[in-house]
C-alpha cells in the first residue's frame, strides 16, 4: 500500500526545498561577486601599470625624447629616420648625435623607451605590457590577435578599455586601453595624418592570474562547503524541531484519539503544553476522562438493568430469564468436568388457599420467607430460581443425588416448621412438595421434565414430601 506523506512532512519538505533554492541562489551570487572582485582587482592593477607607462611616456615626450650614450652593440632607432617633417623642412627628430667630446648619443623616444622598459619588465616580472597600433611605424609594434580586436573595437568607437580572460596552461588577464594622440605625439606621428584626440593605438597589459584563479577556486570550494554545511544544520534542526514540537505530539494525539474509547488511563504529555497542540491535547484528555466517566456510569446502569432483568422483584431470587441464560453454562461446565448436577423443584402446597384465606399480601410474604429459608439451606454457588408463581428451582452444580435429597429434605422441614408469617393473630403455616433429579449429561428440557414429574409425584403422594427421581 502506498504510504502517503503526512501534511507535516510535506510542509517540512517544501521549507527544505525553498531553503535549498534560496541558499543556492545566495551562494551563486556570492561566488559571482567574488569573481567580480577578482576581475576588478585585476583591472585596477592593469590601470596602475597603464598610468605608470603613460607617466614615463609623458616624461620622455616632455623632453622630446632623451639621449643616452651609445654603448657597443647599440644602434639608433632606425624607424626614427622614417619620421618625416610636416610643416618645415627640418627633420623633427635626430636619431643619433655626437657631443662636443665626440661621443655618440642615440635618441630614446617615448615608444622606444616604453618598449625597452616592457622588455625589462618581462624579464624581471611576469607582467607584460605592450604598445601597439594598427598602423605602426615599427612593425614590431604590430598588434597580436587580442590587440587587433581591441584596436578595431576602439576604432569602431567602443569603450577605450578592453579586457579578456585567456585560459590556457597559464591563465592570464589581458587588458588594453586606447591611446589618444596628444600634442607631443604629433612631432613624430604628425606625418601619418594623426590629429590630437585620435586613437592611434593602445597599451595592452597581460597579468598572469594563475594564483588569483586558484585562490578564487579555493574560495568557491569554501563558500560551497559552508553553504552545504549551513543548509544541513538548518535542515536537520528544522526537521528535528518539527518532529519534536509537531509530528511526534500530533502522532501521539492521533494515537490517543484512536484509543479514546479504550479504558487505558494513558497519559498525554502534550496536555501540559501551553500552545495550540497543548490545548488540543488537553481537550482530548478531558474528552477521554468524560468518556471514561460516562462508560463507567453506563456499565453500572447496564449491570443494574441486567440484574433487574434476571431478578424477581418480589423475592429477590433469580428469575426464569436468569435460569435460561445461566443454565447452559452450568451444564457445559458439568459436562466438561463430568460432574453430576442436581435440581430441586419446590412448589408450595395449596398456595391458592393461603391467598384466598389471608389475601395476596400474605401470600407474597410467604413467598419472600420461603426464599429466605431456601437461601439458608443451600450453598452460595447453588442457583435459586423463582421459576413460576409459587414454583422454585434449586440448581446444585457438582452435587450427587444423595446430598441433593438431603438438602431437599432440609428445605421441606424448614418450611413445615416455619412460623415466620403472621396474619393478624394467626400464624400462617405452609408446606412444600419437592421433586429431586440428578443428571450427569442431559438436555435441560429433559431434566426439567423429569424433576417436574418427581414434584408431581410428591403432590400425588400427599404433599409436604420429597420425591427423588434417581
Ligand atoms: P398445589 O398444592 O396443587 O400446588 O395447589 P396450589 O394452590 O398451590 O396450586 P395452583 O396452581 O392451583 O395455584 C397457584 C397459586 O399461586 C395461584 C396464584 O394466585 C398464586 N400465586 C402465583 N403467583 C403469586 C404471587 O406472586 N403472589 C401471590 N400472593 N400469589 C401467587
Ligand atoms: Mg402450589
Ligand atoms: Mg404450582
Amino acid at each position: 500500500m502506498m504510504h502517503s506523506l503526512s501534511i507535516i512532512t510535506k510542509i517540512n519538505l517544501v521549507i527544505l526545498t525553498v531553503l535549498g533554492l534560496c541558499g543556492g541562489v545566495v551562494t551563486w551570487q556570492i561566488i559571482a561577486y567574488e569573481k567580480q572582485q577578482v576581475e576588478e582587482m585585476l583591472v585596477k592593477q592593469a590601470e596602475i601599470i597603464f598610468d605608470q607607462v603613460q607617466a614615463l611616456r609623458h616624461w620622455n615626450s616632455a623632453y622630446g625624447g632623451v639621449y643616452v650614450y651609445k654603448q657597443p652593440g647599440m644602434e639608433a632607432n632606425p624607424y626614427l629616420y622614417k619620421v618625416r617633417p610636416t610643416s618645415n623642412k627640418k627633420r623633427p627628430v635626430e636619431p643619433e648625435i655626437t657631443d662636443s667630446s665626440d661621443r655618440k648619443l642615440i635618441l630614446k623616444n617615448p615608444e622606444l623607451m616604453a618598449k625597452e622598459i616592457a622588455e625589462q619588465s618581462k624579464k624581471e616580472h611576469k607582467t607584460i605590457f605592450h604598445l601597439s597600433s594598427l598602423n605602426p611605424i615599427n612593425p614590431k609594434n604590430a598588434p597580436d590577435d587580442f590587440e587587433k580586436r581591441a584596436l578595431r573595437a576602439f576604432e569602431a568607437g567602443n569603450s577605450s578599455v578592453f579586457k579578456s580572460l585567456i585560459n590556457g596552461d597559464t591563465p592570464y588577464f589581458r587588458y588594453m586601453r586606447a591611446l589618444e594622440s596628444e600634442e607631443s605625439c604629433l612631432t613624430c606621428h604628425g606625418f601619418q595624418g594623426h590629429k590630437v584626440g585620435d586613437v592611434r593605438g593602445g597599451i595592452s597589459i597581460e597579468i598572469p592570474m594563475q594564483e588569483e584563479l586558484a585562490e578564487a577556486e579555493r574560495k568557491r570550494v569554501v563558500i560551497i562547503a559552508y553553504a552545504i554545511g549551513i543548509y544541513l544544520v538548518l535542515a536537520l534542526s528544522l526537521t528535528v524541531t518539527i518532529r519534536r514540537l509537531i509530528s511526534t505530539p500530533v502522532n501521539r494525539i492521533i494515537a490517543f484519539s484512536k484509543g479514546l474509547e479504550s479504558e487505558d488511563e494513558e497519559l498525554l504529555p502534550e496536555e501540559g503544553r501551553n500552545d495550540e497542540i497543548g490545548m488540543l491535547g488537553h481537550s482530548l484528555a478531558t474528552t477521554k476522562k468524560r468518556i471514561l466517566r460516562q462508560q463507567l456510569a453506563l456499565r453500572e446502569k447496564a449491570e443494574e438493568l441486567d440484574l433487574s432483568r434476571r431478578t424477581d422483584p418480589l423475592t429477590g431470587a433469580n428469575n426464569r430469564q436468569h435460569f435460561i441464560l445461566e443454565m447452559p453454562r452450568i451444564m457445559d461446565r458439568a459436562n466438561r468436568d463430568n460432574s453430576p448436577t442436581s435440581i430441586l423443584m419446590v412448589d408450595i402446597d395449596h398456595f391458592k388457599e393461603i391467598n384466598d384465606s389471608y389475601g395476596h399480601a400474605i401470600g407474597d410474604r410467604v413467598l419472600q420467607q420461603m426464599v429466605e429459608h431456601m437461601l439458608q439451606e443451600t450453598r452460595s454457588y447453588d442457583m435459586l430460581i423463582r421459576y413460576g408463581g409459587e414454583e422454585f428451582l434449586v440448581v446444585m452444580p457438582n452435587t450427587e443425588n444423595g446430598p441433593a435429597v438431603e438438602v431437599a429434605e432440609r428445605i421441606r422441614k424448614s418450611m413445615e416448621s416455619c412460623h415466620c408469617v403472621v396474619a393478624g393473630d394467626k400464624t400462617v403455616l405452609f408446606t412444600v412438595s419437592i421433586g429431586v433429579y440428578t443428571s450427569m449429561q442431559e438436555e435441560i428440557d429433559q431434566m426439567l421434565l423429569k424433576v417436574d414429574k418427581a414434584m408431581y409425584r410428591a403432590k400425588e403422594g400427599g404433599r409436604n414430601m420429597v420425591v427423588n427421581r434417581a
